[in-house]
């Protein structure tokens, strides 16, 4: 049954990339990367939970969107305030 509340979240860490939870999502909302590493399309995942009982591993758990979401964007700015660093840094090298 669907969940528009909750998404599927894959531990990258656990993630061996037998590709078992891309075949068992019914809404394409799992796709492996170049690192064979799953990854959720969280615009088309339905938040059914169909995947988290195929992985061997476990490495797929369902969380709250809205958690995830505020997890994005604090994780989004924290890189832009260590990319501001860097790029200080790097200037101050150069001059
Ligand atoms: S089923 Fe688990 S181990 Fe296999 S690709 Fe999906 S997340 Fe990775
Ligand atoms: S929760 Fe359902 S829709 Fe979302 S990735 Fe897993 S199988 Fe696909």
């Amino acid at each position: 049954m669907s969940d528009n509340h909750k998404i599927a979240q894959i531990e990258s860490d656990k993630c061996i990339g037998c590709g078992v939870c891309v075949a068992t999502c019914s809404s394409e909302a799992i796709v492996l990367g170049v690192d064979f590493k799953a990854s959720v399309n969280p615009q088309v995942c339905t938040g059914c939970s169909s995947c988290v009982d195929s992985c061997s591993t476990k490495a797929i758990s369902m969380v709250d969107r809205q958690t995830r979401s505020l997890s994005v964007k604090v994780l989004k700015f924290a890189l832009g305030a260590t990319i501001k660093i860097l790029t200080k840094i790097e200037k101050r090298i150069i001059d």
